[in-house]
């Protein structure tokens, strides 16, 4: 009976080690991802149940990572709470902080891919951002949500899974930062919000999407041929936020003035950026004060308000004669940044629109 009895236990002992054995092999295996929490609707709680009304940045990162116990399957996961704010007020501390960070994990033997959520206002652009100054290959992949994590259907749980699968997926390195939502991954320089609350609101105008997700299986669908990452030249590593040159965006329209440039070039602006209409272009005033800028050593590129195209050199403006810079594909909260880093190097518009053909 006693002989019985202590075999029983060791083949619990037995059953329990090979149990907890076959644990921390699947552990093993699993990819290591990083979460990084910035805030957004992802993290969202609508004021009161009935309510349209919500604020973002509401639950912590473990929260998030909780909410979706299907993660664990795919990847060991860790979370950090970089910020947590509605991206409306993202700004270039949180970028810096932001890039710092993934910088630093990204270094790391043992980090494979990292996870940014982030509300979706402006995505975009800490993605593009990302996407010129993080210096590996190992993927990045920025995550939201149209709808707060209370209300019905919310499809955060659903981009969160997404996004960690992406991250964890190595055909998802060398693409620079991606931005996966409503199953559709797009890269950071074509992403973009074109719709206020559709679930479908981030699409890709010029290039295309980088490809879908299935069922938590990445399909890509084009390569990024533009630089990015390692193949980029920028870097903000040891920069602070007041070493970012000031670059405003002045968005045109009809009957515009010349005031609001020179009011810029009286506060000390290095760039203007032009959200011209049609192929970048703008009245004859603006046209003046942004022509009297550049003569005053003001980086002026042209972007187009349409939202989609190419805004080329000389075409409707003679570019080489005013000293512009034509801003090609980037919308202007895009050329923003780009001329931005490219100011923090160089003042030579040669060498800036250079920057903006080939990132
Ligand atoms: N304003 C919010 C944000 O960007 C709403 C957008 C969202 O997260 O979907 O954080």
């Amino acid at each position: 009976m006693k002989t019985k009895t202590s075999s029983m236990k060791t083949n619990k002992i037995l059953l329990s080690l090979t149990l907890a054995l076959t644990f921390a092999q699947a552990a093993w295996a699993l990819p290591n991802i990083k979460v990084l929490a910035t805030g957004g609707t992802i993290a969202g709680a609508q004021t009161a149940q009935s309510d349209a009304g919500y604020k973002s940045g509401t639950f912590s990162v473990n929260d998030l990572i909780k909410a979706v116990p299907q993660l664990t399957n795919v990847a060991v996961l860790s979370g950090e709470q970089i910020a947590n704010i509605g991206s409306q007020t993202m700004n270039h501390e949180v970028w810096l902080k932001l890039a710092a960070r993934c910088n630093e994990l990204l270094a790391q033997k043992d980090v494979d891919g990292i996870v940014i959520t982030h509300g979706t206002d402006t995505m975009e652009e800490t993605a593009y951002f990302l996407s010129l100054v993080v210096k590996s290959d190992k993927p990045v992949v920025l995550v939201g949500s149209m709808r707060p994590a209370t209300a019905i259907s919310a499809d955060g749980p659903i981009n969160l899974c997404n996004g960690v699968a992406l991250a964890a997926n190595p055909e998802a390195k060398g693409r620079g930062p991606l931005v996966v939502l409503n199953d559709t991954i797009h890269y950071a320089r074509e992403a973009q919000k074109m719709h206020t609350t559709r679930m479908d609101t981030f699409q890709s105008p010029n290039r295309g999407i980088a490809g879908m997700m299935n069922t938590g299986k990445a399909f890509f669908y084009s390569m990024n041929t533009t630089r990015h990452n390692t193949k980029s030249e920028f870097s903000v590593a040891g920069l602070k936020t007041n070493d970012l040159p000031y670059v405003a965006i002045v968005y045109s329209h009809a009957n515009l003035g010349g005031e609001m440039v020179d009011f810029l070039v009286s506060q000390g602006v290095k760039g203007i950026v032009l959200d011209g209409v049609g192929d970048g272009n703008t009245t004859d005033a603006a046209l003046a004060a942004l022509e009297k800028a550049a003569k005053q050593g003001v980086a002026v590129v042209r972007c187009s308000r349409t939202g989609s195209g190419v805004v080329d050199r000389n075409v409707e403006v003679n570019d080489d004669k005013l000293g512009f810079i034509a801003g090609m594909e980037l919308s202007a909260q895009k050329a923003r940044i780009l001329l931005m880093l490219g100011l923090a190097k160089t003042n030579d518009p040669k060498q800036l629109q250079q920057y903006f053909v080939e990132y």
